[in-house]
């Protein structure tokens, strides 16, 4: 599904990202983990074209990232951030379906019907009405999760979707990824739930430094790394 092969990309004299190569396989569910400042959200913004990479290719569902191609993977290709980033003056039904009545020209009513479908299997289907300040901050990102969903995509990145929460917050929203990820949604997820990577992840993947140090089967790896610099961070966050 998508298949990213030795990208590059810089910050002027920052090389931050110094050839990154991996594979997600439709349905499969990564988890991206690495210390701060190793690259995982660049790579996301990369692969969902926020950011363009200096070299190397990014393909999605078969089509590589590039101009003319950028629109479509991009709607394909939904991000849910560490801020929810929802429309303050917009209730929380306007603001999962803004993006398929304006973007997939769906009608409204049917938007809307979908919309809060989408609502209710995140659990928030009696709070469509209601304007995201008057939620909490774990209610607001499982709107935001509804509203990634709401536009149809082969793919969720998640970058550290749980990272501004209250602790006592962190568990519905990763309840709700974890039956996503049930569902068969191909997810990549940066996160340091570490627990829940071992549990709900196929595959883990370590980068250091801007590049991959370390893949493999999520429980094994996060369990059991081979590489010293994995078993450092992962020591560090646990
Ligand atoms: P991570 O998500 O692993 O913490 P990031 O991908 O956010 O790492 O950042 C990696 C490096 O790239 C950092 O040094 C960061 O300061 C830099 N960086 C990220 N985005 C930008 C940007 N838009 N402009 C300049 N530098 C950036
Ligand atoms: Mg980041």
């Amino acid at each position: 599904m998508i298949a990213i092969e030795g990208i590059h990309k810089a910050f002027g004299a920052n090389h931050v990202l110094r050839g990154v190569t991996f594979t997600v396989e439709a349905g499969e569910v990564v988890c991206l983990i690495g210390p701060s400042g190793s690259g995982k959200s660049t790579v996301l913004r990369c692969i969902n074209g926020l950011e363009r990479a200096d070299s190397g290719s990014i393909r999605v569902a078969g089509q590589e990232l590039g101009d003319a191609t950028l629109p479509a993977i991009r709607r394909s290709v939904a991000m849910v951030f560490q801020r929810f980033n929802l429309f303050p003056h917009r209730t929380v039904l306007e603001n999962v379906v803004e993006g398929p009545v304006h973007v997939l020209k769906e009608p409204r009513a049917e938007a809307e019907a979908r919309g809060r479908d989408l609502l209710a299997r995140v659990g928030m289907g009696d709070r469509a009405d209601e304007f995201p300040m008057r939620l909490s901050g774990g209610q607001q990102q499982r709107v935001g999760i509804a509203r990634a969903l709401a536009m149809r995509p082969q793919a969720v990145l998640f970058d550290e979707p749980t990272s501004a929460l209250d602790p006592e917050r962190v568990g519905e929203v990763l309840q709700v990824m974890r039956s996503l990820a049930e569902e068969g949604m191909t997810m990549i997820v940066v996160t340091h739930e570490i627990a829940f990577a071992r549990e709900v992840a196929d595959r883990a993947i370590f980068m250091d430094g801007g590049t991959v140090v370390e893949q493999g089967a999520a429980r094994a790896m996060l369990t059991d790394p081979q590489e010293p610099r994995t078993r450092l961070f992962l020591d560090r966050v646990l």
